[in-house]
């Protein structure tokens, strides 16, 4: 290390005695690229500062959330003012209309729209939903797609389970794990043989919009017809394959919703075709506990107290968490998104030249403004592609970048997350480290 760092490790220690592994989300503890994670004192624009004072441009943005850059003046402003008027009522209040109209008008598909907490809850419910709606048990999901800690959810997951090599979870029950069916993505002969032999069975599938938790690996496309796509893009084809069997398909837009675009990941690819519930997180709470599900809304109208699904919160359609929210939508108008595009292309840009000075195998993989390094020359199209990569060399290239105050996502599985504080001189203190770091991954 050439930043002084005593005060994380002391931190670290500390938490390491009372909170397992010292952290309350397992990624962040650093167990694959090793080392002693920065503890966070506080955070504004594009720059994390550190226990002991260091600084760091941050390419993690908590995972999404922060897409206007930390401590946005307007969203703490109005997190400010709500606060001002109580934390939480466990009653209805206006924001929480304001926050499910907005995400209404910029997703044609969602007819009926509930809040919750975090993007596991919204999975869980929509399963939840999907399972009632149609009577059966048999949830369709895609190796390397990550939905939350769902129980039925975490076979063959991305994220946290794939930096930490996990086939699932400990304490999912057998009978759960096997009303899962895991297929691997994008294989379209896969899922046709599945519903030929148990489409009767099936309640739903689920997938990301576009897979970003095994790094990022946009669906074909209707011109793609590498994988006998007959014309139509990967997401339509599954719409198309539910519904003729009287399936549902959900998909997560937790990770991609209003960030790969303005409209989310539908909003590049929703031509011709609407999932029945989608979900969301992440940059709907702006920073602040959020998830929400929905989509048709006769399927929503299941809920309770309308109907016989039971799902609850005492927390759900918080006021701070909805004003977050909506401030974060209020600055996210097409300038944001032109910005959030140039500084993405930009920087991939950065990272291709200095990997490639230094012959790295690298391959760069976009779904709108959402992008990730992998560390092989091959495109990744499936699970096995993004496990087969030089994760050594990325943790070479993870630790040179800390060093020189780069804070990138530390697993070579994941996303990495611009902001529109994301501006020019930032993006250049990201190029002065990089080829650096690059020689690292060379070694
Ligand atoms: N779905 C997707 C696509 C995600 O990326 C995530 C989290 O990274 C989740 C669901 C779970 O969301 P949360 O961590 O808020 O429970």
């Amino acid at each position: 290390m050439s930043h002084e760092t005593a005060l994380s490790s002391q931190l670290f220690e500390r938490a390491k005695r009372i909170i397992p592994a010292g952290v309350n989300s397992p990624v962040r503890a650093f167990g694959s690229v090793g080392g002693t994670p920065p503890f966070i004192a506080s955070a504004s624009g594009a720059i994390l500062t550190d226990a002991d004072g260091n600084e760091y441009v941050d390419l993690v943005g908590s995972w999404g959330p922060m897409i206007l850059g930390h401590a946005n003046p307007q969203v703490v402003e109005a997190v400010r003012e709500a606060a001002g008027r109580g934390l939480s009522y466990g009653a209805p209040q206006a924001g929480e209309i304001s926050l499910v109209e907005e995400v209404a008008r910029r997703m044609a598909p969602i007819e009926k729209l509930r809040l919750v907490n975090s993007g596991t809850e919204a999975t869980m419910s929509a399963l939840r939903v999907a399972r009632a709606a149609t009577g059966r048990d048999v949830i369709v999901k895609f190796a390397g797609c990550y939905h939350g800690h769902v129980d039925a959810l975490l076979a063959e997951a991305g994220s946290g389970v794939a930096t930490f090599a996990m086939p699932g979870s400990a304490g999912v029950t057998a009978s759960t794990a096997a009303d899962t069916v895991v297929v691997p993505y994008g294989d379209r002969e896969a899922v046709r043989e599945l519903f030929a032999r148990r489409g009767g069975e099936i309640a739903a599938i689920i997938t990301e919009a576009a897979p970003a938790n095994m790094g990022v690996v946009p669906p074909a496309d209707g011109t793609d017809l590498r994988d006998g796509g007959e014309g139509i893009g990967f997401n339509r084809f599954l719409a198309e394959t539910a519904h003729a069997a009287g399936a549902l398909l959900i998909t997560d837009e937790v990770l991609t919703g209003f960030r790969a675009s303005a409209g989310g990941y539908y909003g590049i690819d929703g031509d011709g075709w609407a999932p029945d519930l989608m979900t969301f997180g992440k940059v709907i709470g702006g920073g602040l506990p959020v998830g929400a599900f929905g989509g048709r809304a006769d399927l929503m109208d299941l809920l309770a107290p309308l109907g016989p699904v039971y799902q609850a919160g005492t927390l759900s359609g918080n006021p701070l968490a909805t004003a977050a929210g909506m401030a974060t939508f209020e600055g996210l108008d097409e300038a944001a998104y032109a910005h959030l595009d140039r500084a993405s292309a930009q920087l991939q840009a950065l990272v291709a030249d200095a990997l490639a000075a230094e012959g790295v195998a690298h391959t760069i993989q976009t779904a709108g403004t959402l992008f990730s390094v992998f560390f092989r020359d091959e495109p990744v199209r499936t699970y096995e592609d993004a496990k087969d990569q030089d994760t050594a060399a990325f943790g070479r290239f993870f630790h040179s970048l800390l060093d020189s105050g780069i804070y990138l996502p530390p697993s070579a599985f994941e996303a990495w997350f611009v902001s529109t504080a994301h501006d020019d001189q930032i993006l250049d203190r990201i190029g002065a480290a990089l080829p650096a770091a690059a020689k690292a991954a060379a070694r």
